[in-house]
């Protein structure tokens, strides 16, 4: 351990190796916060403390993983194993699943992702005979998401005049009662929503002071990373977990609360010190990721905010290339400028694609940047889109198995019911709702026993519901009896989903098979898996909890070498060495909703402040000057964030008239612009001081494909990288010397024009292909 604890500075020694108490570690990015909980708990558990007594809680599954991964190498792996970690909702889901027979639940409750919240919603709304463009299902279901992580039961609802009116003010004054049936409908289906992971958390705890003893003996240890963002339910929860021994250990940093919208309260970490008793406070100034351009430039802009507690972040690591500004037409020049920097930057730098991460504020914004990284041929892997597992078909097979272990589960059995096609309409299933609301069964219930009910479904229709009752029961035998993999095969088969998508033989057709593949195969690694476990069943209801958790960032499966894309919110926490920040724009990031006060403009900030703390060796930011949202094109202006960076550690680049039609760089340009369809607008004058327009007014000077000619100078930012090489003639046999790597020898050559490149053999030892027209090379 002590070789460990080397690792760390004094500052971060300090809270690593205070075990007792409560305590809270703030601290910018980078300065070592997480790091500081990893080594911790590989502290605690060498000084004998058992791993089953202590309780991490993180952002994400995979921070998590990779820091369990971490004390596993310190301490060893059998013991680490026995450590909770987790989200907040992986491990209270799993508490829950051993206690919710006192809550009223099934022990193998549904967790319904937010699609089948929405589905459920919109279904009341439809129920209900209410108007869709007023009840707005997502609107309703943050609504509902708010009240739950506020603790604001059904009945709190009702009992509280001001919330009413409220809701009444916002023209939907039957919210009460959507919120109420939504309630209702969950329970009867034995399912809980991401919130109820809370919110009955909450209710467990505190109506049951059995189980918060259990609890609380249990957790004699609290961790949480990431403290600035939890909610209202979160607090409470560790409040109550953490109130018997009072050893709470959280981190985090202010500067870093992005999730108000989502009912995170910042005030949990600015009131920590009110919270409990005896607290001690420690600080973490240096910052270990990021060079110092890019430390002094994120201190800058964060500097103005007037809510925020003071901090210092220096660093010792290098000074680091300035900040790169590039100012793009249009969105898809702003691809091609990412796509074409990041090939530049691997060639030169050989990097590998996993290097680097493209982030924006909006998942819309991939779509441009997609296109040209594909054009480049860039593997690139976007986080937090439609996650796999909520892709159509996986959800079919899902909902089949979800059926199998809970046949109540109400959004699984509408999804299924008459997929594939079996006869069963949806006036039939509207009759199955009705009838299930009137005799307070849930609809496999009504279904089971349609012969004792008095609806009015003809027999045909009644022999075709009995069938597909009859139809899970035997998956419900089988599942006894088989892994969760042999099952989901069986059934993919037997219930004609195959066959299904097998029918079309379009692309999509043979994209749905491929993925549900993916999933068998999934399950096969999960039953393999769990084998080694001494204390995992490898049932089908932990595959299906693990899967309902899964958020994208956990299934990290396959090729990791690829660009990574996401939005800021989900990079929270993460580094990677080079940062692209697209979009910067007003209206898009700072967002146009969220200008209108103070605090939500501060919020916008501090996205901006994590976005630039994610990079450790270069950043990127990025804006166009017309860009189509919303199926149109919309002039835009530069984002005042940049302006508010301290203008010496930036690099205001090429405007990008030049750029754009260098062959050098951008050589399929040519095949891109269709003639016609080359928009041009009068040059407007952005708002941006920093010189770029004052110095370099947007020109545009080409206006058809005839006046297209290739820059026969290559432009300032690619000096020096132009070599005789590109033209001479190079073969295999010549020895090389590289500026880097050394001297070696050619062993093979492809591609020809720009696109040659060239294996070469370094005396060092390796081999790299190199792109000739960048390489720096030199025959010896
Ligand atoms: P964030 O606020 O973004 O979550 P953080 O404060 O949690 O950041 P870490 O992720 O723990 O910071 O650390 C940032 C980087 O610095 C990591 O790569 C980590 O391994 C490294 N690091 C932290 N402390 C040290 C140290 N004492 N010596 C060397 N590297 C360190
Ligand atoms: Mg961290």
């Amino acid at each position: 351990m002590e070789k460990y604890l080397s690792q760390l500075n004094e500052a971060q020694l300090e809270p690593t190796t205070q075990i007792d108490g409560p305590m809270i570690v703030i601290a910018g990015a980078g300065s070592g916060k997480t790091r500081v909980l990893t080594y911790r708990i590989a502290y605690m558990m060498s000084k004998g403390i058992d791993a089953f007594n202590i309780l991490a809680l993180t952002f994400t599954n995979k921070a998590a993983r990779e820091m369990k991964e971490r004390i596993a190498s310190i301490v060893g792996n059998s013991e680490a194993k026995n450590l909770w970690m987790g989200t907040f909702h992986s491990v209270f889901a799993r508490i829950l699943r051993s206690e919710a027979e006192k809550l009223g639940y099934p022990s193998n409750f549904t967790i319904y992702d937010t699609q089948d919240s929405d589905r459920l919603i919109a279904s009341i709304i439809k129920e209900m005979n209410l108007d869709k463009d007023i009840y707005k299902y997502k609107q309703i279901r943050s609504r509902i998401s708010s009240y739950k992580n506020s603790l604001i039961t059904v009945r709190a609802y009702f009992q509280n005049p001001e919330l009413i009116e409220a809701d009444a003010t916002a023209r939907r004054p039957r919210m009460g009662d959507i919120y109420k049936t939504y309630v209702d409908r969950c329970f009867k289906a034995g399912a809980m929503d991401f919130d109820d992971l809370l919110l009955k958390t909450n209710e467990l705890l505190t109506r049951f002071p059995e189980v918060l003893a259990k609890y609380q003996n249990r957790f004699k240890y609290i961790l949480v990373d990431e403290y600035q963002d939890t909610n209202h339910s979160q607090y409470l929860i560790v409040r109550a977990l953490s109130d018997k021994f009072q050893n709470i250990c959280v981190v985090g940093d202010d500067a870093q609360s992005i999730y108000a919208f989502r009912g995170a309260n910042i005030n949990n970490i600015l009131n920590f010190q009110k919270d409990y008793d005896d607290v001690k406070v420690f600080r973490l100034e240096q910052n270990y990721r990021s060079t110092k351009n890019i430390v002094n430039a994120a201190n800058s802009v964060i500097d103005k905010n007037q809510t925020k507690l003071d901090k210092i972040v220096w660093t010792a690591n290098e000074e680091g290339g300035k900040i790169k500004v590039h100012r793009s037409l249009t969105d898809a020049d702003e691809g091609r400028y990412v796509a074409s920097t990041i090939f530049e930057n691997k060639m030169n730098e050989q990097l590998q694609n996993s290097d680097f991460a493209i982030l924006y504020r909006t998942n819309a914004q991939s779509r441009s940047i997609e296109d040209a990284l594909r054009k480049r041929d860039i593997p690139y892997r976007i986080y937090g889109g439609l996650s796999f597992y909520q892709r159509k078909e996986i959800k079919d097979v899902l909902s089949y198995l979800r059926l199998v272990i809970n046949p109540k589960d109400e959004e699984a059995l509408k999804r299924v019911i008459n997929f594939p096609p079996r006869g069963i309409g949806q006036t039939t299933v509207d009759k199955l709702i009705v009838a299930a609301n009137g005799y307070n069964r849930s609809i496999f219930e009504v279904m089971k026993n349609i012969d004792k009910t008095d609806i009015k479904i003809n027999s045909g229709t009644r022999t075709k519901l009995q069938n597909f009752v009859t139809l899970i029961e035997s998956y419900q035998v089988m599942n006894q009896t088989t892994d969760v993999f042999e099952l989901a095969e069986h059934v993919t088969r037997s219930s004609g989903l195959i066959r299904e998508f097998n029918k079309d033989g379009t692309p999509e057709g043979v994209t749905r098979m491929e993925n549900i593949e993916e999933l068998l195969n999934g399950m096969k690694d999960f039953v393999e898996g769990q084998k080694e476990l001494a204390d995992a069943t490898g049932s089908l209801a932990e595959f299906l909890e693990d899967v309902a958790l899964a958020t994208d960032l956990d299934n990290d499966k396959g090729d990791t070498n690829r660009v990574a894309l996401m939005t800021i919110h989900l990079a929270k926490g993460l580094e990677f060495p080079y940062v692209y920040i697209v979009g910067l724009e007003e209206d898009l990031f700072p967002s146009a909703m969220s200008m209108n006060t103070r605090s939500e403009l501060e919020e916008e900030r501090r996205l901006f402040y994590v976005a630039l703390t994610r990079a450790e060796k270069q950043a990127y930011l990025t804006y166009a000057l017309s860009r189509y949202r919303w199926g149109k094109l919309i002039d835009s202006e530069p984002s005042r964030f940049i302006e508010e960076i301290d203008d010496q550690y930036l690099d205001i680049l090429t405007p990008p008239e030049e750029r754009r039609f260098n062959p050098m760089l951008d050589a399929d340009i040519f095949g891109d612009v269709e003639p016609n369809k080359i928009r041009f607008k009068p040059a407007k004058q952005p708002s941006f001081k920093k010189g770029v327009s004052k110095k370099d007014p947007v020109k545009f000077q080409i206006t058809t494909p005839k006046n297209l000619k290739p820059v026969s100078k290559p432009n300032s930012s690619d000096e020096g990288r132009d070599t005789n090489l590109f033209d001479s003639e190079l073969v295999v046999g010549n020895m090389v010397k590289h500026l880097r790597f050394g001297t070696g020898e050619v062993i093979k050559i492809e591609g020809n024009g720009a696109d040659m490149k060239a294996e070469i053999k370094f005396d060092t030892g390796g081999v790299k292909k190199l792109l000739l027209r960048f390489a720096k090379l030199e025959v010896v």
